[in-house]
């Protein structure tokens, strides 16, 4: 067994604190063994790179743009499986030298997924491995789910990080992702008072009627802890268990940009494509106060969740959530 992936024997990279032992057959909330690929390619979206997608994800977050990868095992037979960390940094230099990784300007081997951190300890062998052959950056995506010493961990290796947050009541949070919203508020803010110079951006999918409440909320929030702090709306592209939502229209994004400056933050932009047919839904979970809360949890109460206010952390599904092993007919 590979020395540095020994922590996974008790695995505790993210806040769910799972303590199993994932080299023996043991899963967690992210039913995840040992690390593995699933795609890895040139990326010409900023920053622009080299991206290696890991399979896997500690959230069940039901409008995923990503669900293909993050739904691991399901989607394992899909993916490049375990690489080992000296050839996988070997090809992510060599891409970033050739011609097209010059053409397209990617200086940084990107980290993404699902997320990229039940697979901490083989991403920072990779990095290790390929700064033996050159000083490259790197970009960490996250979902914001790790423990402090995990994104103390992260922080020492990575050059850029681009940091989404779902939403940010806890309600909201937790119906949209299954998961609470305290860790991950915690851990950006320390980001944003510790290491903005190396956060690329937040960012926030806007979802209308379900976390468009929460916008004023997260930008008083950072307003209040630094204005110059970078944020960025991306439009939802209905995909998922919200295949048939509505996405986002230009005036909603105009308007979560407008009403972020309003708190005084004042590096706010969107981005991604608005107007996307669909339909908003009339179910609704009765356990949730907020509107947009009850609106996510009808729709995970619908696609057969169990626990309300969502919690993947204490229900028994684990590998057979019908959240996890829904299957949406768009794959990108
Ligand atoms: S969910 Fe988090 S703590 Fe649990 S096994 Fe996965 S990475 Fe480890
Ligand atoms: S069924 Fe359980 S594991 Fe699946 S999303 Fe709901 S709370 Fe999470």
């Amino acid at each position: 067994m590979e020395k540095y992936l020994e922590g996974l024997k008790n695995c505790n990279l993210c806040e769910w604190k799972c303590g199993v032992n994932r080299l023996e057959g043991e899963t967690g909330v992210c039913g995840i063994g040992k690390p593995k690929i699933a795609t890895a390619a040139l990326h010409p979206a900023p920053p622009q790179s080299y991206t290696i997608f890991l399979c896997g994800c500690n959230f069940k977050c039901l409008g995923c743009q990503n669900w293909t990868i993050a739904h691991y095992p399901k989607t394992e037979t899909r993916s490049l499986g375990f690489i080992a960390p000296e050839k996988m940094a070997e090809e992510a230099v060599e891409q970033l030298n050739s011609s097209r990784g010059n053409f397209i300007s990617a200086d940084r081997i990107f980290f993404s997924g699902g997320s990229p951190t039940p697979s901490l300890p083989y991403i920072e062998k990779i990095v290790e491995e390929a700064r033996k052959i050159q000083q490259v950056k790197v970009n960490y995506d996250t979902n914001g789910f790790m423990t402090h010493d995990s994104l103390k961990r992260i922080l020492h290796f990575v050059s850029s990080i681009t940091f989404d947050i779902k939403a940010f009541s806890e309600e909201i949070h937790r119906s949209l992702t299954g998961a609470p919203s305290g860790p991950v508020l915690r851990n950006a803010k320390y980001v944003a008072e510790n290491a903005l110079n190396q956060l690329w951006e937040f960012r926030y999918m806007l979802i209308p009627e379900i976390n468009e409440e929460d916008v004023k909320p997260l930008a008083k929030f950072f307003a209040e802890i630094n204005p110059h702090i970078p944020l960025n709306f991306l439009a939802f592209r209905p995909n998922f268990v919200l295949e048939k939502y509505k996405g986002a229209t230009q005036e909603k994004m105009e308007m979560a940009v407008k009403t972020a400056k309003d708190t005084g933050l004042k590096n706010v932009d969107w981005s991604g494509q608005v107007g996307l047919k669909g339909k908003i839904s009339e179910v609704k979970a009765l356990e949730y106060t907020k509107q947009g809360a009850r609106l996510a949890g009808g729709i995970a109460k619908e696609h057969g969740c169990i626990t309300h206010p969502r919690n993947c952390g204490i229900c028994d599904l684990k590998l057979s959530c019908p959240i996890k092993s829904h299957t949406a007919a768009r794959t990108t």
